[in-house]
């Protein structure tokens, strides 16, 4: 197994990794495994497409559910999100879950010039969809982001619509091809990775997404893991175009064949 061979840096995916999507508690071995890696001086950020709350929050569930993480190792797509809004000027239309809209407050939202797409889950209504739509097609320039590509991702025993379906329903009708600002986009990776230290090569990702957290890593040079948590599905170990670089039982069993090389 040669993916776990000199790894010099970790990224990790949160939701399907570390704990299942509404649960409260971690994932089998996960806390320790992550405390095992810090003690190695292994390099670990977390590198989530999650939109349904703000990174303060989502940093409060880490925390209690047993993680002792820092804010500023934590990537969610929001912060940079907001990052690019200022640096374009950019005032958005939001289509956000409400528990995720205090991350915005810096940002101007008057006279909106572009349109910014979260995992809304209840606010995707038609109402609110229509409405988005009609401002991209009131734009010269329509400038539509989407935070994160996911297609779907696993609640409870459910799967369930993420972000990226509504984000092609308003590509396609205005003919528009969305920003994705998370997963994965690859300066959202190179931002994690620049802030990790370490060169693409020396790192793995570690996921439960087989296209945007194990395809998205190695299209940016890294090695891609598949845990069989979270979303996994037995057919996405032959998905028609990404093969993760490994397979593993859970977040546990990667770092162990990590520490063990
Ligand atoms: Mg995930």
């Amino acid at each position: 197994m040669s993916w776990c061979k000199n790894v010099k840096g970790v990224l990790l995916d949160i939701t399907g990794v570390l704990f299942e999507s509404g649960a409260s508690e971690p994932i089998k071995g996960s806390i320790e495994a992550i405390k095992r890696l810090k003690d190695s001086k292994i390099p670990v950020r977390f590198c989530t497409n999650e939109t349904t709350k703000t990174r303060q929050k989502l940093l409060q569930k880490l925390h209690s559910i047993g993680f002792s993480m820092k804010e500023d190792d934590v990537f969610p797509p929001i912060p940079a999100c907001c990052q690019i809004l200022k640096s374009r000027g950019l005032r958005p239309h939001l289509v956000v879950n409400p528990d995720a809209l205090s991350d915005f407050c810096e940002i101007n939202q008057e006279n909106p010039n572009c349109v910014v797409l979260g995992d809304a889950t209840d606010n995707f209504s038609y109402q609110n969809l229509n409405k988005a739509f009609q401002l991209l097609m009131s734009l010269e320039t329509p400038v539509l982001f989407a935070l994160g590509g996911g297609k779907y991702y696993k609640e409870g025993s459910d799967l369930i619509l993420d972000v990226g379906p509504f984000a092609k329903a308003l590509e396609y009708a205005c003919d528009v091809e969305a920003e994705i600002v998370g997963k994965p986009s690859k300066s959202f990776f190179g931002a994690v990775l620049q802030d990790l230290g370490q060169p693409a090569e020396s790192v793995v990702m570690i996921g439960d997404d087989i296209v945007n957290d194990v395809g998205g890593a190695q299209s940016c040079g890294m090695r891609g893991v598949q845990v069989r948590t979270g979303k996994y599905r037995p057919s996405d170990e032959n998905h028609p175009t990404v093969k993760a670089d490994g397979y593993v039982d859970n977040l546990a069993h990667a770092i162990d064949l990590i520490l063990q090389s």
